[in-house]
């Protein structure tokens, strides 16, 4: 027998708004539901044409007295409108540059028409051009609630969207899960508060509609910080089920003979984030902690002296770092620590192949390397550790979604979870802490090592160059080194290549005698190495490169920073570069090199840059400039989890989803369940890498 081909909804072509919608993310009731209108329109009112001012944006209605195509200056339809409110001579006029014979139709002599636009004081009177109409009659309503302006594309015509949108939201299940008392008193409930917003009543305050601060925006607000803390708190409490081994501190083991090897002494800010660590790692529980401190406050050696205490017990620690520069430059300082003390230290990097490689993967496999250093090739499938205690990640937020969580499987391999510790420069504001992190414990360093001069920053337009190539000169005369940045031009790699390239030549020119380096992305590993050594061991005057030395290179006798188009680089990324310098006694400087003209983002970058040295301070200034969604990468990327929310403003909100949550997750754990599902579904994953 032959089944008569039934067609089912998913076979049937979909319609180019259909399309749109689906590409706006539109698909579910509860997606439309939450599909806010940008702004609102007023057809609850009529004002009478006579009262009409210059500028008004109103709703008139009247019946067309005069209809009709003129040709000068161009093809037109001019259309007058009279109602009881004036004499003739008041008529206000329409005027439509492009139309169509259905307009003409409408808008025939005689017709009762209701217009909404904005009235210009014309050459003959008030007209307005191009207003939205609609045919009447005396007894046709005025709209009860302010009409939505939703955002759309061009697929996707207001009118169509106004009405999928409309019936989305009346199915949608918007009933109260929460339980009472997980709700700030009298707060709306969430389908007052959506009804209202989607279709305000007429006399609300569209001022607190447009800045979000009515109370429908705040329950909605609310709702989505509260998915956000709850997904974070269960996250902490999944991983505070795994169990991790405890390595209690030894008296007379390895962190204390680190420490009296050194030859400096801890801050006081090391001391207190050496024992948080310490602490966590005598849990049984795995250690999730972020050390945050601005750059040059000294990071590495914590990650060494928590090393130690892993090692000190038989287990295995992994450090990586996201780029082959960086991770070579721990490894040297970790070698020197570590390797008088007995400690091996393997190394692994994308590049390193063959023989060398194969004896690092035994040494690992084996537990012979108690420490093990590189890139993210520490966590390729052929690595296998005898018994990872502990990984510490430096700068983790510039390792991709994927490298975080191929980390994250990789981490869990063992029977035991091996504690970790994130190290990062850019300091996370504390709403974001609060946030997006909440599921973190952090270690903040606030203090520099002593004896260091604050870095003074310069700002040059680039027509200046040849003032700062002199002062390049009065630095490498005194033995110090310099350091030359040039941006990153994201179309282009080989553009930036150009760049610096050129600017390479022009050094070498200007500075004739001197040894000076050039170091980009596209140069094979070896060779950059082979630069950097120079440039470290203090034969390289001066070193040009694109951003790859931008995180964590520590040279302390390079005294001088020249950043290339400043006004290319984001904020952090600025304040990061700087810090490369000022890391010795040296009174160190800052040169920013600009080219006009600027844009407003730039100059307000490049104020915060000459206002402030403090990392904290530029990293809430950032946030402030380009919102949390780029703040931390690829936390966000994929999944926009703050839609409604903002985190520089609802920091009152933050603390009052961050305590019912807590008190949710411990009495109702299954609304809580409910309550994530709704808000994120799927998306849940994004917030563990
Ligand atoms: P970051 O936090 O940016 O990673 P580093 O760990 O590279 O900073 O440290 C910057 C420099 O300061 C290094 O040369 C390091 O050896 C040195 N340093 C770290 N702690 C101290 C200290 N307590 N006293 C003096 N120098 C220190
Ligand atoms: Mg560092």
């Amino acid at each position: 027998m032959v089944e008569a081909a039934s067609p089912s909804m998913e076979n049937k072509p979909k319609s180019a708004p259909q399309r749109a919608l689906e590409k706006l993310g539109l698909v579910r009731d509860i997606d439309l539901a939450l599909h806010l209108p940008l702004r609102y329109e007023d057809e609850t009112k009529l004002v009478s044409i006579a009262s009409l001012r210059d500028g008004d944006v109103a709703q008139v209605e009247g019946v067309v007295t005069d209809s009709r195509v003129q040709f000068r200056p161009r093809r037109q339809l001019v259309v007058k409108i009279h109602d009881a409110s004036g004499e003739s001579s008041d008529d206000l006029v329409l005027r439509f540059l492009n139309f169509y014979p259905s307009h003409q139709k409408a808008l025939a002599e005689g017709a009762r028409v209701r217009v909404r636009g904005e009235a210009r004081g014309g050459f003959f009177g008030l007209e307005m051009v191009h207003p939205a109409f609609k045919a009447v009659d005396e007894a046709t309503p005025l709209a009860r609630a302010l009409t939505p302006v939703y955002p759309t594309t061009a697929q996707l015509p207001q009118a169509y969207l106004r009405k999928v949108v409309a019936s989305g939201l009346s199915r949608a299940d918007l009933s109260e899960q929460l339980p009472p008392g997980s709700v700030p008193a009298g707060m709306m409930s969430l389908r007052e508060a959506l009804d209202f917003l989607h279709h305000p009543a007429p006399d609300v305050s569209v001022e607190t509609l447009e800045d979000h601060s009515h109370p429908a925006w705040q329950r909605l607000k609310f709702e989505e910080l509260l998915a956000q803390q709850l997904s974070q708190l269960k996250a902490k409490q999944e991983r505070e089920r795994q169990r991790a081994p405890a390595f209690a501190l030894q008296p007379g083991g390895l962190q204390e003979k680190l420490l009296a090897a050194l030859p400096f002494s801890l801050t006081e800010a090391q001391r207190r984030v050496v024992e948080e660590i310490a602490r966590d790692l005598a849990r049984e529980t795995p250690m999730h902690r972020l050390l945050q401190g601005d750059v040059g406050s000294g990071k590495t050696v914590v990650a060494a002296l928590a090393a130690a205490v892993a090692i000190q017990q038989g287990w295995q620690c992994a450090l990586m770092a996201p780029t082959e520069i960086l991770a070579e430059q721990h490894l040297r300082k970790l070698v020197g620590w570590l390797a008088p003390l007995g400690i091996t230290v393997a190394w692994l990097t994308g590049s390193r192949k063959g023989k060398g490689r194969r004896e690092m993967l035994a040494q690992v496999a084996s537990g012979e390397a108690a420490l093990v250093v590189g890139t993210h090739a520490v966590i390729q499938d052929q690595v296998e550790f005898a018994r990872l205690g502990l990984a510490i990640i430096d700068e983790q937020h510039r390792f991709g979604v994927q490298q975080r969580l191929a980390l994250r499987s990789k981490l869990a391999e063992g029977p035991l979870e091996p504690h970790t510790l994130m190290m990062s420069a850019t300091p996370i504001p504390r709403t974001l802490a609060m946030t997006l992190f909440a599921d973190l414990d952090i270690s903040t360093i606030d203090e520099l090592p002593p004896g260091r001069t604050p870095v003074v920053t310069k700002l040059f337009a680039d027509d200046k160059r040849d003032a700062v190539v002199a002062r390049i000169r009065g630095e490498v005369a005194l033995g110090r080194q310099v350091y030359w940045v040039c941006p990153l031009i994201e179309e282009s790699e080989t553009l930036d290549l150009q760049n610096a390239t050129a600017t390479h030549q022009q050094l070498c020119e200007a500075l004739p005698g001197q040894m000076i380096g050039l170091l980009h992305g596209r140069m094979p590993a070896a060779e950059k190495a082979a630069v950097m050594s120079l440039f470290t061991s203090g034969q390289m005057g001066v070193l040009v490169s694109t951003t790859v030395i931008e995180v964590g290179v520590d040279v302390p006798n390079a005294s001088l920073m020249v950043i290339e188009h400043a006004e290319r680089f984001g904020l952090s990324q600025l304040h990061q570069l700087r810090g490369r310098v000022g890391r010795g006694a040296v009174a160190s400087v800052c040169v920013l090199l600009y080219s006009s003209p600027l844009s407003e983002t730039a100059k307000s970058r490049l104020k915060a840059m000459m206002e402030t040295n403090d990392g904290f301070e530029i990293a809430r200034r950032d946030l402030d400039i380009r919102g949390p969604g780029e703040f931390f990468g690829a936390r966000q990327s994929g999944a926009p989890l703050l839609r409604f929310a903002d985190l520089a403003l609802d920091e009152p909100l933050v603390h009052l989803a961050r305590q019912s949550a807590t008190a949710l997750l411990a009495k109702h754990p299954q609304a809580a369940e409910r309550h994530v599902m709704r808000w994120l579904g799927s998306k849940t994953d994004y917030l563990k890498a």
